[in-house]
């Protein structure tokens, strides 16, 4: 099977860094007989050739590239593409469910959850995924040291919430204060005030966060909020942003209601997740301020409401009163075109996720075309990913989510055009009803990551 067992991969890096010690030269590998989708444009580049040296691209070209010595990977006329990009996700949030994870789940129990998540990722043929509350840089720490073979990983840390509000996953009579087990397991920070949020946010830095994730509105999924909640102050928000550019990096917030969204962002929040009452004025600002939209589709189909997180009658009414309230959402994207991120805000184990992740790749094809899609799987998270900065950034070597010279070496050989039909890359028209796939999506034929082969079925 084409599978690296972790401990064959890491002996492999070890070894190719040790040949090309040897040969004063960093390895090469050329693949041929591809038609490129680059992640910008909608063209494929047809009849063409790329060349890897060491992790980086380093040629991409329609004439034939002379490298002897390099291994030769025939690509069999199928397209060649930017590995994808999660841009949200909660790869820590692995438990059954939250009743279950906020009762007495332990760290070693979602610590090893999480690293299923990440194999999956990387088996959909996820090169990097951002994770947007909940897990550390200690997870990034133990992936980048080669402990287990998982994607590029850029965590936020605990998210960052208010008493009651979105991200605040206490018992319903606890006091100001008292540990939950999220806050035990620096899942999740609670603050009230400036200063509290300076601490929590430095402490997210200081721990290895890439970015800080902010809980700004009330949200569906949780039990003491109105959806339409402002979580947090002007203050506090500006307190966060603060921290982050002290870091080079941003803060990325959960928003729902306009006035929230128009608040953090003017307030210096740079991605806009979820964003769902989003619109001409949102947009405006978002420009100038380059800030990014990411959306979960999945929030717009009928059968979320069947999710374990949706269960409590409360839940089920916020999410009636939500799906009537964001119905313009389409209307507005498609009228003034943001620049949007993909996203799942998958949380549970890797089998669950799995299907997730097919299933929102379907919905944005249905509602924003494949070309869109890709983009935003590929080039416009490659983007969201560089806003953590040159200070704190893991991978800064190259750009993220393109297919250009200089950039990564994250390569998905796909047998067929994703352009044409985005199950080629795993997408799904059924979400929970889906099969598992363990070992991820059959027609993703190789899979690269910085320069190694992490699956290769062509040859
Ligand atoms: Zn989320």
């Amino acid at each position: 099977m084409q599978w690296a067992k972790p401990a064959l991969a890491v002996a492999a890096l070890w070894l190719s860094a040790v040949s090309a010690q040897a040969q004063d030269a960093p390895a090469q590998t050329l693949f041929t007989n591809v038609h490129i989708f680059d992640g910008v444009n909608e063209a494929r580049i047809e009849n063409a050739h790329v060349l890897v040296e060491g992790n980086l691209i380093k040629t991409v070209s329609t004439e034939a590239i002379d490298a002897p010595g390099a291994t030769v990977i025939d690509g069999g006329g199928g397209t060649l593409m930017p590995g994808m990009i999660e841009g949200h996700a909660h790869v820590a949030l692995n438990g059954p469910d939250i009743k279950v994870m906020t009762a007495d789940m332990t760290w070693e129990e979602l610590a090893i959850g999480s690293v299923g998540v990440l194999e999956m990722y990387l088996k959909e043929g996820f090169t990097t995924v951002r994770d947007m509350g909940g897990a550390g840089g200690g997870l990034r720490r133990a992936r980048d040291a080669g402990q287990f073979v998982g994607p590029r990983f850029y965590p936020a840390g605990a998210f960052i919430g208010t008493v009651g509000g979105h991200g605040d996953f206490a018992f319903y009579s606890s006091l100001p204060g008292d540990p939950s087990n999220f806050t035990r397991l620096n899942m999740m920070a609670i603050v009230a005030g400036d200063a509290q949020m300076l601490t929590a946010a430095r402490m997210n830095f200081r721990m290895g966060a890439t970015h800080i994730k902010l809980m700004l509105t009330g949200g569906v999924a949780s039990l003491y909020d109105p959806w339409q909640l402002m979580g947090m102050t002007v203050g506090e928000i500006e307190a966060a942003v603060e921290v982050a550019e002290a870091y080079g990096s941003y803060a990325g917030a959960h928003m729902y209601e306009k006035e929230a969204i128009m608040r953090g962002i003017r307030a210096g929040v740079k991605t806009c997740e979820h964003c769902f009452m989003f619109d001409g004025e949102v947009a405006a600002l978002m420009e100038e301020k380059g800030a990014y939209m990411t959306t979960n589709l999945t929030a717009f189909s009928p059968l979320l409401a069947q999710t374990s997180m949706l269960a409590d009658p409360r839940n089920q009414r916020k999410f009636a009163s939500f799906s009537k309230a964001a119905t313009g959402y389409f209307d507005m994207v498609n009228k003034y075109k943001p620049k949007r991120g993909f996203i799942t805000d998958c949380g549970g184990p890797a089998p669950v996720c799995q299907q997730q992740v097919a299933y929102e790749k379907f919905l944005g094809g249905e509602f924003f075309g494949n070309f869109e899609t890709l983009k935003s799987l590929t080039s416009t998270n490659g983007e969201i990913m560089a806003l953590s900065g040159d200070f704190i950034n893991p991978y800064p070597e190259g750009k993220l989510g393109v297919i250009e010279e200089g950039a990564y070496a994250d390569i998905l050989v796909v047998d067929g055009n994703p352009l044409e039909d985005l199950s080629v890359i795993g997408a799904n028209s059924v979400w929970f009803e889906a099969e598992y796939r363990p070992d991820g999506v059959e027609t993703i034929k190789v899979i690269m990551m910085d320069g190694e082969i992490i699956k290769n079925t062509l040859n």
